[in-house]
């Protein structure tokens, strides 16, 4: 376990949370909003460590900037929503079965407000609030407020740094294990026990992606059996102190053919490109046109049928999406993801992920293994 284990395994302080709420309400408020209402999921988890199972009972936080920040729970997730360091913070109200939930969030809400909310918040509370107040009105929170999280604090920062140097153990241990004669679901069962291992709490994904299942980029694992001359993508991650990893590298069974060589390095031309030109101000867009003007001028643009990247936080897919189109401009404290591919429908893929950081002047990458074509057994 790598020697800042410690340190970011600290919890976050109360105050973490507390200019974080601060940071949401001023985000909320420049947008014209009159706040905003968090239902369960990363949202929440970001503002106040509150992690209630997720279920058909109304949980949800109100913030806005004519009140104290409002929990609303069920009463009996009272003691649970309680214990939640940053729900120290926030006044806890509940509501009882058999009692109208939307009623116990009257109070709370301006009855002509635009209130930004949870992407995931469930459409029967959504209706259940519309019903009651008919004259609010509601935006998606990562469409009106997409930035909320994408700027990490030093303490985010370490823990996505710890769990990309948890990742990167992981590859090199795998790429020294045996691939020929083996099941991929047999290999993503080493990748996520691996990631236990090496200190994740949960894995969320495990793609090994052989000969032709290598050109869909979002196989899974199957029962395909790994043999001589396969190229394997394998591309993994999960949450480790709360934080995401993801990271791809594409390995040859054996030696490799020409061709694969040639696609691997374009490949691995184009994840550099995109990584250089990195630094505060370029756009997202840009980032993705730099990879993607890499593999088209090697003659693979229609191969390429993804956007470039992701940002990364307390969880693995979030804004800042590095696409075309998106003109945000970076801002350091950002972390996202680099994956350019190239997929061959019916033959093989290639694609070489890494999560990086904007620094105040330039990248920094948090995943750092060998980038080569490399040759396993
Ligand atoms: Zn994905
Ligand atoms: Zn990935
Ligand atoms: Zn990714």
């Amino acid at each position: 376990m790598p020697s800042t284990a410690y340190q970011v395994s600290a919890p976050f302080t109360r105050d973490d949370y507390g200019a974080r709420m601060a940071r949401a309400v001023n985000a909320a408020v420049e947008v014209g909003l009159a706040g905003v209402i968090i239902t369960p999921g990363p949202d929440l988890v970001w503002l106040t460590g509150y992690r209630p199972h997720i279920n058909e009972r109304l949980t949800m936080l109100v913030l806005s900037p004519d009140q104290e920040p409002t929990l609303l729970v069920p009463l009996l997730e009272r003691g649970d929503a309680e214990e939640a360091p940053g729900t120290a913070l926030t006044s806890i109200v509940d509501w009882m079965d058999g009692s109208d939930p939307y009623e116990a969030a009257r109070p709370f809400l301006r009855p002509d407000g635009q209130f930004g909310i949870s992407d995931s918040a469930w459409a029967m509370h959504i209706i259940g609030l519309e019903q009651m107040l008919p004259g609010l009105s509601y935006r998606a929170l990562t469409d009106c407020m997409p930035m909320l999280r994408a700027v990490k604090d030093v303490s985010e920062l370490a823990r996505l740094e710890a769990a990309g140097a948890a990742v990167d153990s992981v590859y090199d241990e795998i790429a020294g294990s045996r691939f020929s004669g083996r099941r991929e679901t047999d290999v993503a069962a080493d990748l996520a026990s691996l990631m236990q291992q090496h200190g994740h709490e949960q894995v969320d994904f495990t793609v090994v992606g052989s000969g032709p299942n290598g050109a869909n980029p979002h196989h899974g694992a199957g029962e395909r059996v790994i043999k001589k001359g396969d190229t394997v993508v394998l591309d993994f991650g999960g949450l480790m102190f709360g934080y995401g990893s993801d990271t791809t590298r594409t390995v040859s069974v054996g030696e490799a053919r020409a061709e694969v060589r040639d696609v691997h390095e374009v490949v691995r031309q184009a994840q550099q490109a995109a990584v250089n030109v990195v630094r505060p101000g370029v756009t997202c867009q840009d980032i993705d046109r730099t990879a993607r003007k890499v593999i088209s001028e090697a003659g693979y643009g229609d191969c390429f049928t993804h956007r470039t990247g992701h940002g990364i936080g307390v969880t693995t897919h979030e804004p800042p999406y590095i696409v075309e189109g998106e003109g945000q401009r970076l801002v350091p404290g950002m972390c996202f993801s680099i994956e350019p591919g190239i997929y061959l429908g019916g033959r093989f893929g290639v694609r070489i992920e890494d999560i990086v950081t904007v620094t105040e002047n330039g990248v920094r990458r948090l995943n750092n293994t060998n980038r080569d074509l490399r040759i396993v057994e």
